[in-house]
């Protein structure tokens, strides 16, 4: 039987081996056939991709935004530009990330991200949506605003998973919050990942936090103070959040592909204390990603922000405020080849912390993650330095460099 396309004469990144001269053949938007050299059935589009590296498309389970849209406050035309800015860096599945505000304004917002992925031609690109806050720790809030930190109750919980549970893939609160535990059974319940995050919690917090079902961390190392001083003993440190999640092999890790959020022997230390699957990438990138230096921009509350060096920073009258950091501006493709670099890893490790790890973590790979038959031919055509050249979704070109 024919087939729709064919790449070929590339560097294939496959699930189980790099094939060298590799091709890639693809039937009703999915992968049908790989192997080296050049596949004896015909198809209706051949593409040589000139030595370039074919790998699966990148998944970024946590951003806000990009091109001066935010998940949080555009519109849903908006959104579905948004969409097509992140294929342009190879990602080929995003899940959009709220950040703290009202119920009322997370579950509208929700709302219009369901309306998208039901609606848009990229809508395949959402596999469901990112609750990060309101339930998070105000020490560690970050670039959350304090005034709508609160702690989980029961209305407002039953509220969100009623309203949008069936959208929403993973959630990330601090686990020494009041009714965490209780919070993170619900969540597990109704299918919603629980995820640790903009925490100061105390070892045991989150044992019991994991105990309950949580089994991923939110940016590790940006919000999160895992060791504390012993206020009864001087200079003895007590192990928090952090240890907790090293010492259990079910608990998935995030990193921001970004030195300035995480120092980069971090890089080096999750890649080596990790089981293989549960390392993640992510970028964390806020609404000014994409956009020249200096850019300044303002959040319809009125919170303002500019970019600078790849990250954007707050701009607030309180001293205390000004010049925090809120977030990042990294694209996915720059933050798989900083991972590549910091952690010493081969281009074929360093792709599966943005293809199959997310999908794992996220429960569809099955479907995505990896070049491997029968799955959807996400794919991206890449150079050595991670600079995207062609982004296919099913099969589908929704990128391609000029
Ligand atoms: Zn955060
Ligand atoms: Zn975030």
């Amino acid at each position: 039987m024919d087939s729709d396309l064919l790449l070929y004469n590339g560097t294939v990144l496959g699930e189980t081996q790099t094939i060298a001269n590799g091709y890639v053949l693809v039937r009703d938007g999915r992968i049908c056939r790989i192997g080296s050299g050049v596949p004896e059935q015909e198809a209706a589009e051949k593409i040589d991709v000139k030595g370039l590296t074919i790998s699966p498309g990148f998944i970024d389970m946590h951003t806000h935004g990009i091109g001066n849209v935010d998940f949080m406050e555009s519109s849903i035309e908006d959104m579905e530009q948004a969409l097509s800015e992140y294929a342009r860096y190879g990602a080929t599945r995003v899940v959009p990330t709220t950040i703290s505000n009202t119920i009322d304004a997370t579950i509208s917002q929700m709302k219009q991200i369901r309306k998208l992925r039901e609606n848009s031609p990229l809508g395949a690109m959402i596999p469901g949506t990112h609750m990060e806050g309101p339930w998070l720790s105000a020490r560690c809030r970050g670039g959350h605003a304090l005034e709508y930190l609160k702690s989980p109750t029961a209305e407002d919980v039953r509220r969100v998973i009623g309203e949008v549970g069936d959208i929403i893939i993973t959630l990330t609160y601090a686990p020494e919050v009041q009714n965490a535990v209780w919070l993170t059974e619900q969540l597990c319940y109704h299918g919603i990942i629980p995820s640790l995050g903009h925490t100061e919690a105390t070892f045991e917090q989150a044992e019991q936090a994991i105990l309950a079902g949580a089994r991923h961390v939110t940016h590790m190392y940006d919000t999160t103070l895992g060791y504390k001083e012993n206020p009864e003993e001087a200079l003895v440190m007590m192990p928090g959040m952090e240890t907790a999640v090293l010492m259990d092999d079910h608990v998935s890790i995030e990193l921001i592909g970004c030195p300035v959020h995480v120092p980069r022997p971090f890089f080096r230390f999750i890649n080596k204390i990790k089981p293989r699957d549960k390392k993640v990438l992510v970028t964390d990138s806020l609404v000014g990603t994409g956009l020249p230096e200096q850019t300044r921009l303002t959040y319809k509350d009125g919170r303002r922000l500019y970019v600078e060096q790849g990250v954007l920073r707050m701009i607030d009258e309180d001293p205390a405020v000004n010049g925090n950091l809120t977030g990042s501006a990294v694209t996915i493709n720059v933050a798989l080849s900083r991972l590549k670099e910091y952690a010493e890893l081969t281009i074929r490790d360093a792709v599966s912390w943005v293809s199959l790890n997310p999908a794992t973590t996220l429960g569809i790979s099955k479907q995505t993650g990896s070049i491997a038959i029968g799955k959807y031919a996400d794919i991206v055509v890449m150079d050595e330095s991670c600079n995207v050249k062609m982004t296919l979704l099913k099969g589908n070109r929704v990128f391609k460099a000029e």
